[in-house]
């Protein structure tokens, strides 16, 4: 029986801690200019868990949430404003950001959303038109 891993995380100013057990269903690289606009840097560097792998363990009271549709439930830190994750109930996955767990090791396999990209990343990863069909997506993939 092998043991399931704890990557630990926090916000910005550490009111905030998290742990994420198990394994990430997927982590890449988001292009989508929500992500741009919510993070204000030009790509978002996702890890996909399933829900109930994530929990806080500190200031769970201290999380804010918004969100703009029903796809997307962004969590932040309302003391510093340090951004934690993002929960997307129609998949049933929450997206904790690469930065927010640095005890994971992050290893990309797609870029999504790449038709909005602003910075192009030449590192030879499949780069998604928008996100892949079993998400609701083309499938399509672009040029670097
Ligand atoms: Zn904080
Ligand atoms: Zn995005």
């Amino acid at each position: 029986m092998s043991k399931d891993k704890v990557y630990r995380g926090s916000c910005f100013c550490g009111a905030v801690q998290i742990e994420v057990t198990g394994e990430p269903a997927a982590m890449g690289y988001c292009h989508c200019a929500s992500c741009r606009s919510w993070s204000a840097g030009p790509v978002n560097a996702f890890t996909l868990w399933s829900p109930s792998s994530v929990k806080a363990t500190k200031g769970a009271d201290q999380i804010g949430t918004y969100h703009k549709t029903d796809k997307s439930h962004r969590k932040w830190c309302k003391r510093c404003g340090g951004h934690l994750f993002t929960e997307h109930p129609l998949w049933k996955l929450t997206d904790v950001y690469a930065a927010t767990i640095p005890e994971l090791a992050f290893k990309p396999g797609l870029h999504v959303n790449y038709q909005e990209s602003v910075l192009r990343i030449r590192d030879g990863l499949p780069k998604m038109k928008d996100v892949p069909k079993e998400m609701g997506g083309s499938g399509e993939t672009l040029p670097e």
